[in-house]
């Protein structure tokens, strides 16, 4: 397997150290340049100032097959890339008479004489390639020095895309068109990172050097992301696929699903294989489990309906809990918690059915019951499964983790795992 080509990203601009503008450019380069095989080493935010700009552009020397540059080619004064990159690339300004016909076409249309300003945007250093830019004034510039490529474009962000699709990657793939990158994302629920972690030590030191992992935590659920580079699209995807089959192997417990796909629409489709049906009882979580499982669309082969019981007297009367286990135990148990969904399961007359009981905070906590505690619990045809789970103390969260938690026991559940 060759050597991972490698980019670097610098964005200039005191509007984006400042948080003003938040830095879109670099995300969006970081994706095309992954996607066509690039492993992006660095990205780099700096002000619009010579020297920090030459710095830089030196830190880049021998790290990197390319780096791409955005920002501080406006028309106004504090726009001082293009003098500055003249002076790293031992070069001078010239006027290019083919952006200038550009730039004046442009100011007639919208009908604005070209000024001193509009001439300088012609100005392009001398010994680059010069990037036609249709979408705006500033053109971009292409330079190659010491076996590196550098391509500097406007910051506008539909310049710079413009630049980067009519130019840039159409370029950097003819240069570089041996490499295929391959994404696999294996979605994991139920162990923390640092536990993750310990499970695969083993797995992550026996990867070969052409496929990486890496963990993206959110929610509870942690995304193992498994990128290969190489030339060979077939050896790569065999190699992909035996190291996948290692990871379920390993973790069979913990992986629900892959390709970004959350928990309401792996546990969807499960019902809808089995033409089986859901529905939910729902206290702290106030209806956003039946919200998740509704928001897939053709969800309604499997969800029936939900019973936002938030006041005991919908747990009671509706749900059919009775007012002395709710005092015996409170309503935040794993007993409040069963029958709440044997009475949701008893009225909506489905194969599963989910409920939900847990202080979601930031108030109402006490020691025993701290903020965060969720009482969930599943009931089907096998009998009720429950489980009691603390968590943190921003409502929000607590809500999705809740919801996440219940989802995956009804996953549980759904399988017979
Ligand atoms: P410039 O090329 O520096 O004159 O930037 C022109 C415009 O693009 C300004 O409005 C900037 O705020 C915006 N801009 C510059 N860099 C970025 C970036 N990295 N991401 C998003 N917008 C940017
Ligand atoms: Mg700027």
């Amino acid at each position: 397997m060759p050597a991972i080509m490698k980019a670097i990203i610098i964005t200039i601009g005191d509007e984006l150290l400042i948080g003003q503008t938040v830095d879109t450019n670099s995300a969006w380069m970081g994706a095309e340049l992954s996607n066509i095989g690039f492993d992006i080493i660095r990205k780099i935010s700096i002000h619009d100032l010579r020297k920090d700009i030459l710095e830089a552009l030196a830190e880049t020397a021998g790290k990197s097959e390319v780096v791409l540059i955005t920002g501080g080619l406006g028309p106004t004064s504090d726009d001082i890339t293009k003098q500055t990159i003249c002076e790293f690339f031992g070069t001078r300004l010239i006027m290019n008479n083919e952006v200038l016909a550009m730039v004046t076409e442009m100011m007639k249309k919208r009908n604005f004489p070209v000024n001193e300003n509009n001439r300088r945007q012609a100005e392009v250093p001398e010994s680059c390639l010069v990037l036609k830019n249709e979408a705006g004034t500033a053109p971009g510039m292409w330079f190659e020095k010491d076996k590196a490529i550098f391509a500097f474009m406007p910051g506008v962000p539909y310049e710079m895309k413009y630049l980067m699709k009519e130019h840039v990657i159409p370029e950097l793939k003819k240069r570089f068109t041996s490499q295929v990158i391959i994404h696999r994302n294996i979605m994991t629920y139920g162990a923390p990172e640092a536990k993750l972690a310990e499970l695969l030590e083993g797995f992550e030191s026996s990867l070969p050097s052409y496929i990486r992992l890496a963990y993206l935590p959110a929610s509870g659920i942690i995304k193992l992301r498994l990128t290969g580079t190489g030339t060979d699209r077939k050896a790569l995807d065999k190699a992909m696929e035996e190291n996948v089959m290692k990871l379920y192997k390993i973790i069979p417990h913990l992986i629900f699903g892959e390709n970004e796909e959350p928990f309401e629409v792996v546990t969807g489709n499960l019902l809808l294989e089995r033409k089986q049906t859901i529905c939910t009882a729902e206290s702290c979580t106030g209806g956003n489990i039946a919200h998740l499982l509704t928001s897939v669309p053709g969800s309604s082969r499997y969800f029936i309906g939900s019973v936002v019981a938030y006041d005991n007297k919908v747990k009671e009367n509706i749900l059919g809990v009775p007012a002395e286990v709710i005092s015996k135990y409170g309503a935040v148990s794993e007993e409040v918690a069963r029958l709440m969904a044997e009475g949701a399961r008893r009225i909506m007359g489905t194969d599963f059915a989910v409920a939900t009981t847990g202080i979601a905070g930031p108030d109402g906590g006490t020691e025993s019951k701290p903020v965060g505690t969720i009482c969930i619990a599943v009931a089907s045809a096998h009998g009720t499964v429950s489980e009691k789970h603390v968590y943190g103390n921003e409502r929000i969260i607590n809500i999705n983790r809740f919801s996440i938690a219940a989802l995956s026991l009804a996953r549980k559940q759904i399988i017979g795992q």
